[in-house]
């Protein structure tokens, strides 16, 4: 065989592999928009329906200097349409942990829903395997990101905002769970699942893990889902899901306002594991200005800070019958009834069964921390290790 014929033969030979290879991909690629079909077929979405054009130009082709944030379920983008309202894309990203099923969710119970308190969705897109959610757009980014973020995000929120976001976000609670035509658990209330407008108003966002609640029904849930450290211990450890689980989860977020700390990333002393535990161990001796945020100095209204502190820890008693309704918590906080007394529980981190998913994660990452480096250390005793842990480490974990 002369050159030229086996030239011929080496482009043949991959011209036919990348023709295989073309028609598997368009074949793998074509069942999962079939199957992303399937999963939209039959849905009448009661929201208005936006075009990936429309979106595109929207967020100047989804630009970089368009996108303020990521999250579990892609990146967001702040856009203006072409009417001149600023929103908020949330484009679902195709390695997204929380895929259809939570977009779908989103929709589906969002679109129903309409308060003061709760992110309002504009509308959707669905076009090949594009998925997005449009939202109002809110100027002044998470809660979480006021109280916790770097210096140059953080922002000083001072005593009457934080308690107005804490009664806007128990207003909003009970709306879900009380008032609204669907009931509804929010399932993963935490501080960065609060917007902030323009004026400091709390919107609750991300409705992707909500569950519609059967009345006097408590829901045994196989696919916990949430984030450590704000979890209802009957949810995370049985699964057992009423809308006390979001009582809870206000319990911690309240306690976090006050004190401007994170639950799980601060360690306040050795010998507790959360600034909750550090809360129930102060309650024995009634002492509930530790709690409050050093920041805020004289400037703090100390009845009302005593109220929200004694509320963040009836919220989030182990027992979920001993919880307020969200409705109650409201009108406590705003002063027209009075927070009952309880005895504090039993403490220690140990055998509480509060800070069981807490402990867990933080012994399993020891110990992973530990066999990286090869260290002897990690005979010492787990629970030792937790306080001497480097907090600026300790995520807060979702369990999706
Ligand atoms: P996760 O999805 O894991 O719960 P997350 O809540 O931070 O995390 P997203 O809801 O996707 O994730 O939001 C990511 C970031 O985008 C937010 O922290 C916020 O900065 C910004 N963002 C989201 N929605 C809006 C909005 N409506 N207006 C303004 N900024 C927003």
């Amino acid at each position: 065989m002369n050159k030229t014929a086996y030239v011929g033969i080496a482009v043949g030979a991959s011209c036919f592999v990348l023709l295989v290879l073309a028609v598997i991909w368009w074949k793998r690629s074509s069942k999962h928009n079939k199957r992303k079909d399937k999963d939209f077929q039959g849905m009448e979405l009661r929201t208005i329906s936006f075009s990936f054009k429309q979106l595109k130009s929207a967020t100047r082709n989804f630009s970089v200097a368009n996108k303020i944030g990521e999250g579990g379920f892609g990146p967001v983008y702040k856009g203006m349409l072409s009417d001149g309202t600023v929103v908020a894309v949330k484009q679902l990203s195709s390695e997204s942990r929380q895929g259809n099923r939570e977009f779908l969710n989103e929709v589906g119970v969002i679109s129903c829903l309409q308060h003061p308190n709760l992110v309002k969705l504009h509308g959707c897109c669905i076009e090949g395997d594009q998925l997005m959610l449009v939202y109002e757009y809110l100027e002044n980014n998470s809660l979480s990101n006021a109280l916790f973020g770097l210096n140059k995000s953080k922002l000083m929120l001072d005593w009457p905002t934080r308690f107005k976001i804490c009664i806007g976000i128990a207003r909003g609670l009970a709306f879900l769970h009380e008032e609204s035509r669907l009931k509804i658990v929010h399932r993963d209330i935490k501080a960065t699942n609060v917007l902030l407008d323009k004026d400091l108003n709390p919107k609750i966002a991300d409705f992707g893990l909500a569950r519609l609640h059967e009345d006097d029904q408590t829901h045994v849930s196989t696919r916990v889902a949430g984030t450590i450290g704000y979890m209802a211990p009957e949810y995370a450890l049985w699964g057992f899901l009423s809308d006390k689980a979001d009582v809870y989860s206000f319990g911690v977020l309240a306690l976090e306002i006050v004190s401007g700390k994170n639950n799980t990333s601060y360690i306040p002393r050795d010998n507790c594991i959360c600034l909750l535990d550090w809360a129930c161990q102060l309650q024995k001796s009634r002492n509930y200005e530790e709690l409050f945020d050093e920041k805020l100095g004289s400037d703090i209204n100390k009845e009302e800070a005593e109220i929200m502190v004694k509320i963040a820890l009836l919220c989030t008693n182990g027992s979920p019958s001993i919880r307020p309704i969200m409705s109650e918590v409201v009108s406590m906080l705003e002063g027209q009834t009075c927070v009952p007394e309880i005895d504090p529980e039993a403490g220690g981190y140990t055998d509480d069964l509060r800070f069981k998913a807490m402990r867990d994660f933080r012994e399993d990452k020891y110990k992973k921390n530990s066999r990286s480096q090869h260290s002897t250390s990690a005979q010492t005793d787990p629970l030792f290790s937790v306080s001497s842990y480097d907090h600026s480490e300790i995520e807060p974990v979702e369990t999706r």
